[in-house]
């Protein structure tokens, strides 16, 4: 039993529940040690002693003592003795930190290896041993405890092999060997350093070495990246050397209870006969795998088997190990719970459910977000050259095609077969068709909600955007980035979910369709409370969203449904001069949207659709005014051309994000919103009429004042009674408004009484919050602020709880103080970004919506969210 000021513990007093005492590497050794395995015998210096150390700046008083003792009992237990002469005890000293942090602290083997205890050494296995076991000592105790440059101990190893015309220590003889291990002992002396003669210094030496590794630049370092504390210290495993080296007979080597890569259910390894596990490591000889094993060491193999059966039984969980042969006996250096790729996460996690070795919940902790998209889309494989640049990671998935940089020309060639990435300085509405026929997208500015990045999520299609080293000219038909020019037609390569950009073709890794995936999102599905609805504006992408799991539509945004062919019909009516040419103009347009979201509701029959009334600013319909005021004065311009210039001059605003959109805007046009009701409530009506079961949802988007929200919802009742009457249907529908502007939020308890939802538009709640363009300060504050550490993370990626998030739960809160049924949702494009999920969680909402390609994602977080297996900030 430990007491208060107790630092050290046998590995047979420990176990696997004690890491924050006894390091990762130490639990797991007491843990091997107490259910039977074969462990070199040894003894842990606790982190406390470690803690103690850096706190008083010395060893605390005691540590030495209990360090002499458990060795004495070390002694006693193997029968040979540090130091002694005629049978010498070596030991290992290794760090061993509560989280892995590999390579970052120092070891020290073979202490105890000395010219004195040659002799007894050479018993154990032969003098050349001995003497190859000093020589490695001195080299790791003067450079790791004594600080000498390791220059000096290559440089005689260098020159020892040189004299004797052999490329490898391992080809010297014994009186060579002893000649290094005097020079060694020299080098030290000559950089002024003293080499205690007596072991049990040695050892106290090598445990303050480790205990300093701690603070050494490499793990400070490692501590950061890792966002490990940095108050944690290390333990020190102080074990009795064993040997992979004594000859043929014995062996060193690492192994997986499980195929790391895959998850395959197969023990996986390789061994390195007669070498120490530094050898290994090295990667200097070529290693054998441990299905050969049996051949050499039939018994190591068949034990070797089994204790991996056994600690994946016992840890419940895939374990690699370290592993030493000496002279045909098996011993284990160390366990731990293996690193895995994201396929074999996956295939473990599911598999050992259907073995009953692990519950479906434990399942979904083991595989974290990040991992299951990288099973869902294309990505870069291992060979993956440089990037050329990086942007921002817009949409997931990788695509490979040539340089196009026009959508009249990416429509032409994408429709007809050829794979080409559109490369744009950024997209607009115009450029739809273009995106839908190109096989990914790049663009040079604009953020994570810019139309390009929306848009390319809504497709399901890879996109980088914002990647502002990018300097277009598409007269020229080129690209230049840091100097080097991309010409039209070249071969890139894009990886969406990374953002990287690779000039020429890169092999992509392209994900089977794995039936784990659907088997890991039903366990998901059981454990979440929020619904995962999408953001779809067709029929297409209703359909796709409805594969990947999707529960009702969250938002359907109309405006997509007005480009393309139908452009023609929505300039038609901005440029109608009076009331009669609008409707005249609406007609068409009306009978179109009634077709589109029929077809939606078909698709997402008995499954809430929130169709959202027209948002975007009249101009984004409309051409760029400056480009036909160059053409009015090069070439002229026709009368339709001219009108469009007046249009597009009349409707031009400074801030168009700030101006006439959202509701703004069917105040303004009152007539276009009520033909979208019409056609909604219309098609509602039709698909009633059909058999269905039609749940169309009307928002309005933008609201800021209650006021404007009892306008709009004043002409949505109207004008549905009026269609319903007409149709002599009754069909049920329900309304919402959007949460996008600072002042909804704040007045919540005004708006919620007047709908049935609430819907956080975060992108324009972001924008608004914060006071940034959505549109622009992703291309170059964001990056500034982010690397300054000014902001944690881009607000667009992940909702900011401190700002935009209180706004967010306060609505929830305060909108169903009044209205205690409300329904809430986010559709904003923090819905598919896992820690917002979390978010969103939290404040209870009862739904998430994002685009088809990120829904399987959202399955897992908000099941992650509601296990609470991580909240903000993680990674899962
Ligand atoms: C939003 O602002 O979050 C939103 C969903 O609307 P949009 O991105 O279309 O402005
Ligand atoms: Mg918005």
């Amino acid at each position: 039993m430990m007491t208060t000021d107790s630092f050290v513990m046998p590995f047979s007093e420990g176990s696997a529940d004690q890491k924050s005492l006894l390091g990762g590497k130490g639990a797991n050794l007491a843990e091997m040690t107490r259910i039977g395995l074969p462990v070199p015998p040894g003894f842990i210096v606790t982190t406390d002693a470690c803690r103690r150390y850096m706190a008083e700046g010395g060893s605390p008083a005691g540590l030495f003592d209990q360090v002499d003792a458990a060795l004495a009992d070390l002694e006693a237990q193997v029968g040979r003795k540090l130091g002694d002469p005629e049978s010498p005890l070596l030991l290992s000293v290794r760090s061993g930190a509560v989280f892995s942090m590999p390579g970052m602290m120092d070891t020290v083997l073979n202490l105890g290896a000395m010219p004195s205890t040659a002799d007894g050494l050479a018993k154990l296995g032969d003098e050349w041993f001995a003497q190859d076991a000093t020589r490695r000592f001195l080299e790791m105790f003067g450079r790791v405890v004594l600080g000498v440059d390791a220059e000096g101990f290559d440089h005689n190893v260098e020159q020892a092999n040189e004299a004797a015309g052999v490329a490898s220590e391992r080809d010297l003889t014994v009186e060579q060997l002893a000649e290094v291990v005097a020079k060694h002992r020299q080098t030290i002396a000559d950089a002024g350093k003293e080499l205690p003669e007596d072991p049990r210094d040695q050892l106290r030496l090598a445990i303050e070495a480790v205990f300093r590794s701690w603070n050494g630049d490499r793990a400070k370092a490692y501590r950061r990246i890792e966002n490990i504390p940095d108050d944690l210290g290390t333990a020190v495993n102080v074990q009795m050397m064993v040997f992979g080296n004594l000859g043929d007979r014995s062996a060193t080597g690492v192994a997986f209870t499980r195929d790391p890569a895959t998850g395959e259910k197969v023990h996986y390894g390789d061994f390195l006969i007669g070498a120490q596990g530094e050898d290994v490591v090295a990667g200097t000889r070529a290693v054998e795998h441990i299905d050969t094993m049996g051949e050499t060491f039939p018994h190591a193999k068949e034990e070797l088997e089994e204790t991996l059966d056994t600690l994946e039984q016992h840890y419940h969980d895939m374990c690699d190990v370290e592993f030493t042969i000496e002279n045909d006996k098996l011993w284990m250096l160390q366990t731990r719970v293996g690193k895995r790729s994201a396929a074999a996460a996956l295939r473990m996690a599911v598999e050992m459910v259907d073995e009953g070795l692990i519950d479906e919940v434990e399942a979904l902790k083991r595989v974290t977000t990040k991992q299951l998209e990288a099973m869902l889309h294309p990505r870069f494989g291992p060979n993956a050259p440089e990037p050329i640049t990086t942007g921002l990671a817009a949409s997931p998935g990788a695509a490979v095609g040539k340089v196009v940089l026009t959508s009249q020309e990416a429509k032409e060639r994408g429709n007809a077969g050829e794979s080409v990435v559109l490369v744009r300085p950024e997209t607009s509405p115009e450029d739809l068709e273009g995106m839908v026929a190109s096989v990914g997208m790049l663009t040079a500015r604009g953020g994570l909600v810019s139309h390009a990045a929306v848009v390319a999520r809504g497709l399901g299609k890879p996109a980088v955007c914002g990647a502002n080293e990018l300097k277009i000219d598409a007269k020229a038909g080129t690209v230049t980035v840091n100097g080097t020019v991309i010409h039209a037609d070249d071969i890139i390569s894009i990886d969406g979910t990374t953002g990287q950009v690779v000039i020429g073709e890169v092999e992509l890794e392209i994900p089977e369709d794995d039936p784990n995936v659907a088997k890991l999102l039903t366990y998901a599905d059981k454990q979440r409370r929020l619904h995962v609805w999408a953001n779809a504006d067709t029929p297409e992408d209703a359909r796709r969203a409805l594969a990947a799991g999707a529960e009702g539509i969250g938002l359907c945004r109309t405006e997509h449904q007005f480009l393309g062919d139908r452009l023609p019909l929505i300039r038609q009516m901005i440029l109608s001069k009076t009331e009669e040419e609008e409707r005249a103009a609406l007609e068409p347009l009306e009978a179109q949207q009634k077709e589109d979201f029929e077809a939606v509701l078909e698709v997402m029959d008995g499954k809430t659709v929130v169709i959202r009334l027209l948002d975007p600013p009249l101009h984004e319909f409309l051409p760029d005014p400056l480009e036909l005021r160059l053409k009015e004065a090069s070439e002229g311009l026709d009368a339709d051309e001219q009108k469009l210039l007046e249009a597009a001059e009349f409707y031009h605003e400074h801030n168009p994000m700030l101006g006439v959109r959202g509701i703004r805007l069917g105040i303004l046009r009152p007539n276009v919103y009520a033909a979208q009701v019409r056609a909604i409530i219309g098609a509602a009506v039709a698909r009633k009429q059909a058999g269905g079961d039609p749940r169309p949802e009307i928002m309005l988007p933008l609201t800021a004042t209650s006021q404007e929200l009892a306008w709009g919802i004043k002409l949505i009742h109207d004008t549905a009674k009026q269609v319903i009457e007409e149709s002599g249907v009754e069909v049920a529908y329900t309304t919402a408004t959007m949460i996008e502007t600072p002042r909804a939020a704040l007045r919540a308890r005004e708006l919620a009484p007047q709908v049935d939802a609430f819907s956080f538009g975060t992108n324009d709640l972001t924008q608004l919050t914060f006071g940034f363009s959505r549109d622009d300060v992703e291309a170059s504050y964001i990056p500034a602020a982010l690397e300054q550490e000014l902001l944690p993370v881009d607000p667009f990626r992940s909702l900011d709880p401190a700002g935009v998030g209180r706004l967010v739960e306060m609505a929830v809160t305060e909108g169903r103080e009044v209205k205690p049924d409300l329904v809430t949702g986010i559709c904003g494009e923090h819905g598919g970004d896992p820690d917002s999920i979390h978010l969103c969680h939290r404040v209870g909402m009862n739904h998430v919506s994002c685009s088809a390609s990120r829904i399987e994602v959202a399955r897992l977080a908000a099941a992650h969210a509601a296990m609470e297996v991580s909240g903000p900030g993680s990674t899962a």
